[in-house]
């Protein structure tokens, strides 16, 4: 797996780039293209998501191929695995000069990000075996998003955010899923403060 960035020489491993609607949080039901970028430093025990393989591209060919399956589509949204292990500033301000686009992250915390991000999703894994490998950092977001598994949420007080979501844990057996479901909105509606987010590109079958 490669590393490098910063020039428009460096290449950076990506997973796929795919246009869909944001499923999740906020910006539920925008239009979005998602970069995934290989590679995780948390082995989260509930991770369903590949990236591990992936394809070497430079941020120019990425714009490109962003740009070719929407050009019109406000948001992009970085992804993975951990795309803080990979990108800089000067990686983001390419990229948004290039396509035009918001500039989304999805994160699990663990690393600083770089300033030209537009929206920070911060997803902190440490409650959970596997995604306690390293310790959250990040203090400010625009958007929590924690996945809930019943854990103490006075654990995200300190978390400055505009927006806090609690969205339950994904299962493929419906009775489990039904459970974890009814968890998630007695907890949402024991602490007010946080809102419902579902995974709603699963329930009507986009990416
Ligand atoms: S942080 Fe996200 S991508 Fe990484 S292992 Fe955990 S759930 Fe998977």
């Amino acid at each position: 797996m490669t590393t490098r960035r910063n020039s428009s020489t460096d290449v950076l491993t990506v997973n796929e780039i795919f246009y869909s609607l944001q499923g999740e949080g906020f910006h539920t039901g925008t239009p979005a293209v998602f970069v995934r970028l290989s590679g995780c430093n948390l082995r989260c025990r509930f991770c369903d998501t590949d990236h591990v393989t992936g394809q070497a591209m430079t941020v120019e060919q990425i714009a490109l191929t962003v740009n070719r399956l929407s050009a019109q589509a406000p948001l992009l949204v970085l992804t993975g695995g951990e795309p803080s292990l990979w990108i800089d500033n000067s990686f983001v301000t390419t990229l948004k000069s290039l396509t035009g686009k918001t500039i989304a992250i999805e994160t699990n915390g663990t690393r600083h990000l770089p300033d030209a991000i537009d929206w920070v999703t911060l997803s902190p894994k440490s409650a959970f075996p596997g995604g306690d490998r390293e310790p959250c950092v990040l203090t400010c977001c625009d958007e929590l998003k924690v996945v809930f598994l019943g854990q103490d949420l006075a654990q995200y007080d300190h978390i400055e955010a505009k927006h806090r979501f609690l969205q339950p844990c994904f299962c493929t057996d419906d009775n489990e899923r039904q459970r974890q479901l009814r968890l998630t909105i007695e907890a949402v509606m024991a602490h007010p403060a946080w809102r419902l987010s579902l995974q709603t590109h699963r329930l009507v079958g986009l990416p």
